[in-house]
Formats: structure tokens, C-alpha cells, sequence
């Protein structure tokens, strides 16, 4: 009897994680809305074109391979498009959410899991928004009131899904391309239909990425594959015709996903061999954040450097200067009177002034790549934090419950 439960209960968990695999992202809409562009936008067709030729290029002549010891880092922001609930709740996901969702999207891109290539490339919350003011990188708005937006999410531009028009959604909140990565984070796309989309690299008002708040977490598979568009990833089994013959696979770089190390596939191909090619490692495939196979977990070298290759060239290259995440000066940030964190550039300590109903509330500490530092709890009317060991840099401090806001603390 007992046997025969846990071979049940195998099974029910074999299931579930295939279908959770599947699902979480098999719904990406990248590939619906370039490929009606290419039909149907001839500037953006030559956009491609002269994008892809220039990261051949870049890739054939090794251009980028002499800068792969630097570390890229991407500001980013994040626009929490909401439907009026608290912070906290529902598709108004939290701050520290958000946080733990860049720190975990720069472990996939660094490869902390080791099961992959470190793409060295990274990705910070903005500190200084475009007026050059101190910003946490995340700006929340109500869409509520964007017709169809409460009822069905966003309509990706060009999908023909009854949700609120994508321009009138990302008018509500969007900062320059050229200095920031925008991620939209949104209640639902078509109704449910996809969780997320990212325009391929052509720049333009509306570039950046589009995810829903429930993938928006640190162990998400969505968000890597997302900004793996963003940086000109196709999808593992590009060129499969929709799940119906193996790509063409006569040159790697050209055919395919254009990226040597990722044996083409079928979508849904994601068992122990792979039906199309005997070639290649098939794991750098099947486990990929470009597949649509469970348990993802790694970018290739050939994906690193078509990413870096990318990073280098326009539109993306000017992320790479941005001041985006530079240290704004503060000298003591408050909020309301309730609670003030002095003296602010810091050196060996902060001190923490909360109004007395804030005692007993948990504070957490994030550098600005999202990693957590230092937690603690709010003990007294003024608590004493020692950031000892902390290298110079902007951290985060986060009041969760209670307060839920979060503030930027300098230490020099
Ligand atoms: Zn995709």
C-alpha cells in the first residue's frame, strides 16, 4: 500500500513539475511579435539584419572575446503597472520581491549554479533616475483605469488578444532606453495568454522587456529568458516552424538560434536524445533559459558571446556608460517623520530612527545587485546598524512589514 502511494505520489510530482516547466515558459510572446514585424515593418527588418550581421561579425572576428574579462553592468528599472492593491499584494509585488528577482536573474547570468558559462553581465536598480535624483529603480503606477487593462493585461503590439493597447500601458511609466533597461511588470498578458516578452534590441521608446508579477522572482525562469532576447537570444528551437520540423542546421551561426554550442531542436523535444541532431551537448539545449524545457538552467559560451557581442553595439552599447546606477548624495532620507537613516553617505555605522510602532519590524539590507548583506530587526527608538565589512557602494534598506518602502544608504 505504502509502495503504491509513493508511486503515486511520483508520478503526481513528475507531472506537476513537467507541466510547471512547460508552462512557465512555453506562454513567451517575444516570437509572435517579431515575427509580425518582420513581415510587416521594413525598418525593423533592417534593423535585424544590420544587427545580426554586426554580431557575426563582432563573434567571427572575436572582437568581443577581448573584453570578456570585464563585467557589463546593466541599469535597470522597474515599473510596477498595478491594479490599485497595496504594496505588497497581488500584481503590486513588494520591493524586496523585486530585489530578490534581480539578485536571482544576476545568478543565472553569472552562473552561480556552475552548470553553465559566467556571461559576465549583470544588472543593478537604478539609484539615480533620469533627472538625476536618488531613485530604488522601481516606479509603481495604477493601470486600472487603461481600458481592458484590469479585466485582460497588456495586448502585446501587433497580438490581437483584448487587453489594454501596449503603448498606452508603457506611456504610463518608461525611462530613456539609452541609460536604462525597462521592465514592465504587469498583472496579466492577454488575459493569462503568455508570461512574458521582450523586444529584440532595436531600441526605440518602447524597448525593454514585459513580464507578469508572478514570474517576477528570484528563482523565475521567465525573466532570464526575457532579457536573453533583450540581448538578442532566439529561442533554442528557432527555426522549428512552430514545434513541426528540425531547424535547418547546415550553419550554425546563420541557422537555427545562430549560436554553435545549442544543438537545434523541436520545442518540444526536451527528453534524454535529441530527435534532430546526435551532434553537440545536448543538455547546453534542453536546459537552457532559451528552451521550453523544465528545470533550465544555463547559457552557453556561444550565448555569451552573442549576448556581449550585443552589449558592445547600438542600441545596447550606451547601458554600458550609463550613470544609471551612480551614487547620488544624500545627506538623510526620511519618510514622513516616522523614520530617518543618518548620517547618509555612511562609514562604519547608520543610525536608525523609528517611531515606536515600527519597533520589533525586521530590516534587511540589499547591495545594488539585488544580493542580501545584512538583516536585523528595529530594537529600539534608535537602533545602531555596524556596516563593518560592507565594501564602499549604494545598499538598499528595506523596512518590509510595516513600512514597505525602501531607502538608499551609501556607504563610502
Ligand atoms: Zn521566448
Amino acid at each position: 500500500m505504502k509502495k503504491s502511494l509513493n508511486f503515486f505520489l511520483l508520478i503526481i510530482s513528475l507531472l506537476f513539475f513537467h507541466m510547471r516547466g512547460i508552462g512557465q515558459s512555453a506562454e513567451c510572446g517575444t516570437d509572435y511579435i517579431h515575427n509580425n514585424l518582420m513581415q510587416t515593418d521594413s525598418v525593423y527588418r533592417k534593423q535585424i539584419h544590420l544587427l545580426e550581421s554586426q554580431v557575426e561579425a563582432s563573434i567571427q572576428n572575436h572582437a568581443n572575446n577581448k573584453l570578456s574579462s570585464t563585467i557589463y553592468t546593466i541599469p535597470v528599472v522597474v515599473h510596477v503597472i498595478h491594479l490599485g492593491e497595496p504594496i505588497g499584494t497581488g500584481s503590486n509585488i513588494s520591493d524586496i520581491q523585486i530585489q530578490q528577482a534581480i539578485a536571482g536573474l544576476n545568478d543565472h547570468f553569472r552562473n552561480v549554479n556552475g552548470l553553465g558559462v559566467d556571461v559576465e553581465l549583470e544588472f543593478c536598480l537604478a539609484s539615480k533616475n533620469p533627472n538625476g535624483n536618488s531613485t530604488n529603480g522601481i516606479n509603481r503606477v495604477n493601470g486600472s483605469s487603461v481600458p481592458n487593462y484590469a479585466a485582460n493585461g497588456i495586448t502585446p503590439t501587433g497580438n490581437t488578444c483584448s487587453g489594454a493597447v501596449e503603448t498606452a500601458i508603457k506611456d504610463l511609466s518608461r525611462w530613456p532606453v539609452a541609460d536604462y533597461y525597462n521592465i514592465w511588470v504587469v498583472s496579466e498578458i492577454c488575459n493569462g495568454g503568455f508570461v512574458g516578452y521582450a523586444s529584440y534590441p532595436v531600441g526605440g521608446l518602447y524597448d525593454g522587456l514585459v513580464i507578469v508579477s508572478t514570474s517576477m522572482t528570484s528563482n523565475s525562469g521567465t525573466l532570464p529568458h526575457e532579457v536573453g532576447h533583450g540581448f538578442f537570444l532566439y529561442h533554442t528551437f528557432n527555426g522549428d516552424g512552430g514545434n513541426i520540423s528540425c531547424p535547418l542546421d547546415t550553419n550554425c551561426l546563420i541557422n537555427g538560434d545562430h549560436v554553435c554550442d545549442t544543438p537545434p531542436h523541436k520545442q518540444s523535444d526536451c527528453g534524454t536524445t535529441n530527435p534532430c541532431s546526435s551532434t553537440g551537448v545536448w543538455d547546453n539545449s534542453r536546459y537552457n533559459y532559451m528552451a521550453y524545457c523544465p528545470l533550465v538552467n544555463r547559457f552557453t559560451q556561444g550565448q555569451k558571446d552573442r549576448i556581449r557581442a550585443t552589449a558592445i553595439v547600438t542600441p545596447r552599447a550606451s547601458l554600458l556608460t550609463s550613470v544609471g546606477c551612480e551614487v547620488v548624495g544624500i545627506n538623510e532620507i526620511s519618510s514622513n517623520k516616522i523614520f530617518s537613516i543618518f548620517p547618509n553617505p555612511a562609514q562604519s555605522v547608520i543610525n536608525v530612527r523609528a517611531d515606536i510602532k515600527l519597533l520589533g519590524s525586521a530590516y534587511v539590507i540589499y547591495d545594488n545587485t539585488g544580493k542580501l548583506v545584512l538583516s536585523g530587526k528595529l530594537i529600539s527608538e534608535n537602533t545602531v546598524i555596524e556596516l563593518g565589512d560592507l565594501s564602499g557602494g549604494i545598499y538598499l534598506f528595506s523596512v518590509e512589514e510595516n513600512l514597505k518602502q525602501t531607502f538608499i544608504v551609501i556607504k563610502e
